[in-house]
């Protein structure tokens, strides 16, 4: 139950203050600042999301270091910086964070992403139970092997549970209890992305390791160890499509098969410097290993057995399994076969760590001052600034309001992409650092051009770090080419 909550709080929590504000009606020309603008809020319509109104404690507060502070002792690193600098999240317990509502943005974004991909290959997502009870842990003998790792609880009767790291018991136990699964409805493909728990000896990096995270698992059962391997390897395919799509250079590399079992394994690794995983890539060929599956000392190849291993540090971002029937056996998970008796079914399991994503690509993408985004996961797209209160074009910010309302007319996909920094007691200078902090992908000045008899906008590319002079189609014509999920 525990788990519905949760799930239903994260996929709600994009405070309903925002959904009213971005479907706010405003008379175009009655620009008149925050108190009009607080009363509009709350009635019905298509108005831009307005900044001075975002939930982002670094609006609320200055210093470089917020948030930090309460950790004294934690690794950091760029990533943790710069999410906490801009307001993504704020930290909670040690290896906790609440995810703030522009970090949400980015991360339900992720999570259709992942759909896409998994239901491509015919993923069915379902959503398991958090709690977990230690009978089928025990079941599995993982109850003694994960140790200290796994958090332990018991209810009010003395039964005890873990909150689930991982649930290949539960989703075992699940397929246990129907009796009539048949041959005809493999493979089969379960998926969920939810709240995963691992009681870390030492948090660290923010969301890179933490003690409460988000996780798409996948299960599959097939029919044999061959059509399990053709699962596996669609998978994976899967995987390295949605890292093409995020714009990161990602290596699937082979690895150890952990606590988890089984015969095959994969991870998929983000080359990174501050990576707590070692890795050895063949100059020579595609071959690439975590260094815990190499034989130690050892420098050739093993694959071509001409070039030499060079190490590497990576952030592993998904890791994929071939269980084979190591928990099937144990659960007793069958599927009729052709001639109606039972079968027990070849299992794999697929995770890709969902904020940990979030925070790796942030991590290898961005430069040490702002966040740069993988395009698809930028929160919004555009972000137009007002001119400042008391310039002398301080009458365009009726234009910088239509200017967001149109974008999203002409372009329908950046419909809810275009937020209005409207806080016009601060300077333009200031208001671009904070947009460059955050990272949208564009930055519309409304400035002294937007005034002239042919009006011209400054737009501030941050992909590309080019500025340049648009008119309102050439604007129209350059955002038609973003890419949102
Ligand atoms: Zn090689």
């Amino acid at each position: 139950m525990m788990e519905a909550v949760l799930w239903l709080c994260w996929r709600k929590s994009l405070p309903c203050q925002l959904r009213a504000v971005t479907q706010s009606r405003r008379c175009l020309s009655s620009y008149a600042g925050p108190a009009l603008r607080a009363s509009a809020a709350r009635s019905i319509g298509t108005s831009p999301l307005l900044v001075s109104r975002l939930f982002q404690p670094s609006n609320l507060r200055e210093g470089p270091e917020l948030g930090l502070e309460s950790r004294a002792g934690e690794m950091t690193c760029r990533s943790q910086r710069l999410m906490l600098q801009a307001g993504l999240i704020h930290p909670s317990n040690p290896g906790c964070y609440y995810y703030l509502p522009v970090a949400v943005r980015a991360m339900e974004k992720l999570v259709r992403l992942i759909d896409q991909e998994m239901q491509g290959i015919g993923g069915q997502k379902l959503d398991m139970p958090s709690l977990c009870a230690a009978e089928l842990w025990r079941r599995s003998e993982r109850w003694d092997l994960m140790g200290t790792e796994l958090f332990r609880l018991k209810d009010r009767h003395g039964a005890e549970y873990c909150l689930g790291p991982t649930h290949e018991e539960a989703v075992t136990a699940l397929l246990a209890s129907q009796a009539t699964l048949s041959y005809r409805q493999l493979p089969l493909l379960l998926y969920q992305v939810t709240r995963k728990f691992r009681d870390e000896p030492k948090p660290k990096f923010g969301l890179l390791r933490g003690r409460e995270f988000y996780m798409k698992d996948m299960y599959s059962f097939d029919t044999s160890e061959e059509a399990a391997h053709l699962t596996y390897q669609a998978v994976c395919q899967a995987y390295s499509r949605l890292f093409t799509r995020l714009g990161l250079h990602c290596v699937q590399v082979q690895a150890d098969t952990g606590n988890i079992g089984g015969k095959l394994s994969h991870e998929f690794q983000l080359p990174a410097e501050i990576g707590e995983d070692r890795l050895l890539v063949c100059g020579n060929c595609a071959f690439s290993a975590n260094v815990e599956t190499i034989e130690p000392g050892q420098t050739d190849c093993p694959q071509c057995h001409k070039g030499t291993l060079a190490e590497s540090k990576g952030i592993e971002v998904g890791h994929t399994f071939y269980l084979g029937t190591k928990y099937s056996r144990i659960f007793n998970a069958t599927y009729n076969n052709a001639q109606n008796k039972p079968v027990v079914a070849e299992m794999g399991c697929f995770g890709l760590g969902v904020t940990r994503i979030l925070a790796a690509a942030i991590e290898v993408l961005s430069p040490e001052d702002a966040i740069r985004w993988p395009g698809l996961l930028a929160p919004y797209q555009v972000c137009v600034l007002t001119p400042k209160r008391g310039s002398k074009i301080e009458e365009l910010a009726g234009v910088a309001e239509e200017l967001c309302h149109s974008l999203g007319e002409s372009v329908p996909r950046l419909k809810g992409e275009v937020v209005l920094d409207d806080r016009i007691q601060q300077t333009i200078g200031k208001r671009l650092k904070d947009a460059r902090l955050l990272g949208y992908p564009y930055v519309i000045v409304v400035g002294q051009s937007a005034a002239e008899e042919q009006p011209r906008f400054e737009v501030c590319c941050q992909q590309s770090g080019e500025t340049v002079f648009l008119s309102r189609e050439g604007l129209i014509d350059l955002l038609s080419q973003v890419e949102t999920v």
